[in-house]
């Protein structure tokens, strides 16, 4: 079994962006410049966004975190969008999701500036993801496919096996694993929670994505020998011996499940690492795309 250390492949993507932002200093090139808006204090919302920043700051990115109260009306932040969309000294422009309820999330994603889409969920991105042109692709399913490539994971004719059809993981994830590229070319089935005896689709695939947000969901039983197995839960649950009070975990059953796979995500330090990678990567490619650099 190898692991899939989404440590070693975030710290090399780092690497090369620090080193790509340095020169282009250097070169009076514009540098990246995230804005990242949060509303509300959902503890686990406030944990992702602290790490986009703090990893911004790593690669030498500008970033500007806008908090806005839990009550802030649909107008106020659709009004702020509206600002960063014709503001030339940003790159990229994401607000935290979830939202509150009496904010609706489709308006939002499509008062982005698409040129600025770096989380890739505006329907400009994922129409163009769809089509296999240059696009923002949403940051997991990007991550991951960074990782598998990477790894040299081979996925041509392979039968992939997503669990979960969300906007921002399962259904991206599917179109890209079933694209026509160097680590896509899988034959992929989506499974959800209207699937029926779904582990007999999984016990056919050679790689599975688990993504559904269900604590060990993905049993060994469930996985056939030499699987490739990506796990993308990330949830909470009460750990008394942690300081926090929770620990993270993933959708699937690592110890046993480990055993029987080629190939592993561990949770934490797999996916969830690669995602800020992933969006790294894209405020740097909406930088030089609106910069003139890329088309
Ligand atoms: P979501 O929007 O809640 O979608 C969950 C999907 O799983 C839905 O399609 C749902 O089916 C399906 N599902 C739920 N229970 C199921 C079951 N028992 N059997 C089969 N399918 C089931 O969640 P999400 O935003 O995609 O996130 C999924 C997980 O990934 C969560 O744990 C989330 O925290 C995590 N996540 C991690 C990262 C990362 O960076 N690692 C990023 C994003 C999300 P229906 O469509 O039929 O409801």
């Amino acid at each position: 079994m190898q692991l899939l250390d989404g440590k070693v492949v975030s710290a090399a993507i780092k690497v090369q962006l620090k080193a790509e932002t340095a020169n282009r200093l250097a070169e009076g090139k514009k540098i990246p410049h995230l804005v990242v808006i949060i509303v509300g204090n959902n503890g686990a919302s406030e944990t992702y966004v602290a790490s986009k920043v703090k990893n911004c700051e790593e690669v030498g990115f500008g970033s500007t975190l806008i908090r806005l109260p839990e009550d802030v009306s649909e107008e106020t932040l659709l009004s702020k969008l509206a600002e960063l969309y014709h503001d030339d000294t940003v790159d990229g422009t994401l607000v935290q999701l979830p939202l509150p309820a009496h904010i609706s999330e489709e308006k939002v994603i499509l008062a982005i500036n698409p040129a600025k889409d770096v989380d890739g969920f505006h329907p400009v991105s994922v129409g163009r993801m769809v089509q296999g042109l240059p696009t923002f692709i949403p940051a997991t399913p990007y991550g991951i496919m960074l990782m598998l490539e990477h790894y040299g994971v081979q996925t041509s004719g392979k039968h992939a096996v997503v669990i979960g059809r969300s906007n921002i993981v399962g259904r991206p994830m599917s179109i890209l694993l079933s694209s026509q590229h160097a680590y896509g070319n899988c034959t992929v089935t989506v499974c959800h929670s209207k699937t029926r005896d779904l582990a007999s689709f999984t016990r056919e695939a050679d790689i599975i994505v688990a993504a559904l947000g269900r604590p060990g969901f993905l049993t060994a039983d469930m996985v056939k020998e030499g699987a490739v197995v990506i796990d993308v839960g990330i949830t909470r649950v009460p750990d008394v011996s942690k300081k926090s009070g929770f620990a993270i975990r993933g959708d699937v059953d690592f110890e046993q499940v480990a055993a029987k796979s080629s190939y592993i995500t561990p949770v934490p330090g797999g996916v969830g690492l690669m995602t800020i990678g992933a969006l790294l990567k894209n405020t740097m490619a909406a930088c030089k795309m609106r910069a003139g650099e890329l088309s």
